[in-house]
């Protein structure tokens, strides 16, 4: 006989952890499944911590919206529950003059997305609260911070469970069918479970999983794009006490220096376009890169101080020569499958915002 379940959620990284947890505590039966033997062993772990405030993304977008709100709800939570973060506060440094009517732009871009606290500083004002920075001026976001990204999975996870959640590991999901009524759902190892409602929050394999579940028309299924970060640590003890950016690029947001709560610093993530998201080693040589890129802002950088540390692979859903995508989050007045939310290029800002994104799932399947 086929086990029925209300809500299935697969993938426990930070965004199917914080669905499930709002799901359970809106009082739905939740099951998560989680193909690893852990939780949030892929990207969740493999990025850099930093509690974002808004400013970058395009007005509107659900980046912007849910990364404002996100940032807001993520600090209030780890002050609920006790999880360990620092409101360190971000400086994204113009290393030309061109550079400073950038950041005017960003200040700009940050205030019509409701980020009110931005701080243009000039060099004399950054370099007092930054001495080894070198720029020609700064924009200071003191709503930036940075958490322990294990430490909120773990307190995710005790609050589904309180909620009466269960997180089963070792459990991927091979398939899904929609028969009209509810989800089929059919395990690796061949069980079987029908379930009310799903959301795929495989991260990564979203849209491959996706691509799995019959009954869902293909044309709602975008191709995935996987652009690597690699990170590389600084030897010795941080000169920086904030966070610095470099003005962003196209891909990313620059080789910029993120510390973690220990206080270590790392420099990155770069972008390097791969084919395989399991391609998480990193290439020592790319680290010569990264000299130039830093001493621009950090001149006195010392050779040889960089080592390889880890890769994180971005959940691209736009390739290398597209314009960037806002997060996919895919109901079933999109789709018309009644039940399935599709989470699809959750990249950068999802750490931040894993609870907002939390309450829109669940809004989203409030009436299933
Ligand atoms: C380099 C880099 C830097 C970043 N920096 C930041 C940052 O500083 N701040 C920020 O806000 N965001 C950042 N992000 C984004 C953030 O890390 C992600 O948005 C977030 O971790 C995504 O979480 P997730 O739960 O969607 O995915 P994941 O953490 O990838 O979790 C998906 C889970 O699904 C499981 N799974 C996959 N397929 C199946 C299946 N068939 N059955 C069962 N389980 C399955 C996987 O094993 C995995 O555990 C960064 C991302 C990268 C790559």
């Amino acid at each position: 006989m086929t086990d029925h379940v209300d809500c299935v959620v697969v993938g426990a990284g930070v965004v199917g952890l914080a669905v499930a947890r709002a799901l359970a505590l809106a009082g739905r039966e939740v099951l998560v499944l989680e193909a690893c033997h852990t939780i949030g062993t892929q990207t969740s772990s493999r990025n850099s911590e930093v509690i974002h405030a808004g400013m970058y993304y395009t007005t509107d977008s659900l980046k912007a919206q849910l990364c404002v709100r996100g940032n807001a709800m993520l600090y209030d939570y780890c002050d609920l529950r006790g999880v360990a973060y620092r409101r360190c506060g971000k400086f994204i440094v113009a290393t030309t003059a061109a550079q400073l009517t950038e950041l005017e732009a960003i200040q700009a871009r940050a205030l019509a997305n409701g980020v009110t606290d931005l701080v243009l500083l000039d060099r004399r004002q950054a370099q007092a609260a930054e001495p080894a920075l070198q720029c020609v001026g700064a924009l200071y976001s003191p709503s930036t911070g940075i958490v322990d990204s294990h430490g909120l999975m773990l307190s995710l996870l005790a609050d589904l469970e309180h909620a009466g959640g269960i997180l089963a590991l070792n459990s991927p999901l091979a398939l899904a069918e929609y028969d009209g009524n509810a989800i089929e759902l059919i395990a690796m190892d061949g069980t079987r479970l029908r379930a009310v409602s799903l959301v795929n929050a495989a991260g990564l394999q979203a849209p491959a999983l996706a691509a799995r579940i019959k009954g869902l028309d293909p044309r709602h299924v975008p191709t995935a794009y996987f652009a690597k970060g690699n990170y590389f640590t600084l030897a010795g003890r941080s000169p920086f006490s904030h966070l610095i950016y470099p003005v962003p690029e196209a891909a990313g947001l620059g080789v910029h220096l993120t510390l973690d709560m220990g206080g270590q610093a790392r420099f990155g993530p770069d972008v390097q376009w791969v084919d395989n998201p399991d391609d998480t080693q990193v290439q020592p040589a790319r680290g010569d890169a990264f000299y130039a890129e830093v001493r621009k802002y950090w001149p006195t950088l010392p050779d040889g101080a960089l080592q390889a540390a880890y890769a994180g692979i971005r959940p691209k859903i736009s390739g290398p020569d597209e314009p960037a995508r806002d997060f996919c989050i895919q109901g079933p007045k999109v789709h018309g499958v009644a039940g399935l939310v599709n989470l699809f290029g959750i990249e950068s800002p999802g750490l931040t915002s894993c609870l907002a994104i939390a309450e829109i799932v669940r809004d989203l399947l409030s009436n299933q």
